[in-house]
């Protein structure tokens, strides 16, 4: 299917720059009033259609930020000199007020401003070579310049609002194709828990029964219990992450949903991992504003906020604390833990949720994998925002309770 879209982009792309490159060429060609002299002003012209051309038809297989920066200033220069070198075509000048909308079609910011900035400096000098020194040949700008530079100027503005509207749009489309593909991604992983976890589980259940019975057999040696003990304890972690992993593939059917007072959960949660974060000397502050409940599964909840909060225990450094807080926006309950730890890249907050994901020695990687699912499922979302070595803080935002 991808393939499919690829090559139709494909087609359409070389169409439009075909095009393009004829109507640039007919211009050349067609009632040309230079044509035939051949001097600086049609060499140059052709010159820049060459160029254009070129870019044009290079930019499918090399698409990059240069060849795109490339394409606008060849471009932007290619229109002025239509205006200067043909004045008395007077429509030109229509072009120099469209130039930004070019840089639109790639999608790219920077590219639109930087466009934007370079129309308005050049326009600024066009109007000053005509005004001081070369009138005469544009009478339509001497006789009424401000009247032009008002339309110019509101042509770029109408222009800025058109790029606005579609780069607002397109980033929020882009947003929610990442979003389908990280809710297939738990589907697939979800699906393959299920089938692979079962057929796990139970043999480990027999060779775990057996060295059980092996580690309590006196006829053995001391130090043959003690391996015995130590593959025991290997099996319990990979039961530990098959139970895990079935959590996320678990049906439905089996977690009602209920209504969830956010401040009790919050308080056994906290009251859970005191002791864990003691360990490394971290205090767990809970900041609850008001009382307030979600729709979701009380077990469920409680096993995303452990997640969350160990997570955030396990980033902080000795002494740290981590905050956790809960209050009400409008028709949402947003609860945020922050920490003030080891913090993570914009590639590693990307990768959370990928299962097996983990920097931790001990880690299972699948936590914010089960956080994600459980998130999903009870049409909440989860933001993080992170940087290295200052800490993280992660949000988390649930429609409040309409159930009664
Ligand atoms: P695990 O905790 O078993 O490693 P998780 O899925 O819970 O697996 O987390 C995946 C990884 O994300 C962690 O190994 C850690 O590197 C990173 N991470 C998660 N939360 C935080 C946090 N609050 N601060 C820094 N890194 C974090
Ligand atoms: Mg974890």
């Amino acid at each position: 299917m991808k393939e499919i879209t690829n090559s139709l982009n494909k087609k359409i792309y070389y169409i439009v720059a075909w095009t393009v490159i004829a109507i640039m060429i007919s211009g050349l060609l067609i009632d040309n009033p230079r044509f035939g002299e051949f001097g600086v002003v049609y060499i140059s012209h052709s010159i820049l259609v060459v160029i254009l051309s070129v870019c044009l038809l290079l930019y499918r297989t090399n698409g990059s930020a240069i060849l795109r920066l490339t394409i606008i200033i060849v471009a932007s220069i290619y229109f002025y000199i239509l205006f200067l070198f043909y004045p008395e075509t007077s429509s030109t000048y229509v072009f120099l007020c469209f130039i930004p909308a070019l840089s639109i079609l790639y999608f790219d910011s920077k590219l639109f401003y930087f466009s934007l900035l370079l129309n308005f400096i050049s326009i600024v000098i066009i109007y000053g070579y005509i005004l001081l020194m070369d009138g005469m040949q544009y009478p339509f700008i001497e006789e009424d310049p401000i009247g032009n530079f008002v339309n110019f100027v509101a042509s770029q503005i109408i222009v800025y609002f058109i790029f606005y509207l579609t780069n607002g749009r397109i980033k929020k489309q882009q947003l929610y194709y990442e979003q389908i593909q990280h809710s297939e991604r738990l589907k697939t992983t979800g699906q393959l828990a299920a089938a692979v976890a079962h057929e796990i589980r139970n043999p480990l259940t027999v060779v775990k029964g057996f060295l059980q019975l092996f580690e309590k057999d006196s006829s053995y040696s001391v130090d043959r219990q003690e391996q015995f003990t130590l593959m025991i304890d290997e099996l319990n972690t990979a039961e530990q992450v098959i139970s895990q992993f079935l959590s996320v593939a678990k049906p439905d059917k089996e977690n009602v949903t209920e209504k969830v007072n956010v401040k009790v959960v919050l308080q056994s949660v906290t009251d859970l991992l005191h002791s864990y974060g003691l360990l490394h000397d971290n205090r767990i502050e809970l900041k609850v504003t008001e009382d307030c409940t979600i729709s979701a599964n009380t077990i469920e909840f409680k096993q995303l906020l452990i997640n969350i909060i160990k997570n955030a225990i396990e980033a902080s450094n000795i002494g740290d604390r981590v905050l956790v807080t809960a209050g009400r926006e409008k028709d949402f309950v947003v609860i945020q833990v922050i920490d003030q730890g080891q913090g993570m890249s914009e590639e590693q907050v990307v990768s959370l949720g990928t299962p097996f994901y983990s920097l931790k020695s001990k880690g299972t990687g699948l936590g914010m994998m089960i956080c994600f699912n459980i998130v999903e499922k009870f049409n909440g979302t989860i933001d993080f925002q992170s940087s290295i070595g200052h800490g993280t803080a992660v949000t988390i935002r649930f429609p409040t309770s309409k159930l009664s």
